[in-house]
């Protein structure tokens, strides 16, 4: 299981691709990307190899320079095209990557469902999505943190809405989580390897704190919303 995510000023498709093939070691069953194209935020999934993926996408690519990237080790639903990463929420406006479990889940869903939404998978992943819909206000950091607090258990996470075109949010929660720092582009990673070709300076998320990525910078804060001072870490091995 792997997450990716770029935002920059090249085509994010098949840097999001090759990032996940570099994390494929850790394993899937499926994989999928989510990308802001001039139609909006779209996504494209694809149950067993990566190849299944690229296979879907070379007929029809997801052209943008904003996107988020999936691989999933199932654990909550079977492996399917409709289990498979990036989830979003009813209006189609928000898209999520998730390695890690939602414990609380079932009782989250519940709620949503009595609230009157839908939802198209089994997996814990999805209420994620709706939350943040549900919690959103005009500031996608405050309602990525607003439902985060109302989740328990491992995550780490990539955000994107299409309400705000030019942002991508990253959280960790007892599931890693990198940033990768380059000129006019960022990216988020599970790992070192998925991102090593593009830039050698990274922060390494701690548990309870968050990212929010532009093309010129990277803010770090906790879930709570205080700001955290880092130090690049500079990484001096090759592939
Ligand atoms: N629990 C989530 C799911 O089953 C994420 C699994 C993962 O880490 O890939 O969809």
């Amino acid at each position: 299981c792997g997450i990716v995510g770029y935002i920059g000023f090249r085509e994010s498709q098949p840097i999001l691709i090759e990032g996940l093939k570099k994390l494929e070691y850790r394993g899937y069953d499926s994989a999928g990307i989510a990308v802001h194209t001039e139609r909006g935020l779209e996504v494209t999934k694809a149950v067993g190899r990566l190849v299944n993926l690229e296979n879907r996408l070379t007929g029809d690519p997801l052209c943008g320079t904003i996107g988020i990237g999936h691989t999933r080790w199932a654990t909550h639903g079977k492996p399917s095209d409709a289990n498979s990463h990036p989830h979003t929420d009813n209006s189609l406006k928000f898209s999520v990557v998730h390695n890690g479990i939602i414990e609380n889940y079932l009782e989250l869903k519940e709620e949503l469902m009595l609230a009157g939404h839908r939802f198209l998978s089994e997996t814990d992943t999805e209420v994620i999505s709706h939350l943040i819909a549900v919690e959103y206000e005009g500031d996608i950091v405050k309602a990525v943190q607003k439902a985060v607090r109302k989740m328990r258990g491992a995550f780490a996470l990539g955000v994107l809405t299409e309400h705000e075109p030019d942002r991508l949010v990253a959280v960790r929660y007892a599931s890693p989580l990198i940033i990768g720092v380059g000129e006019g582009e960022k990216f988020i990673a599970s790992d070192i390897p998925a991102i090593l070709e593009y830039t050698r300076d990274i922060y390494i998320l701690e548990d309870g704190e968050m990212a929010v990525l532009t093309r010129d910078g990277v803010e770090l804060l906790t879930v709570e919303g205080n700001p955290v001072a880092k130090e690049v870490f500079r990484v001096n091995w090759d592939l």
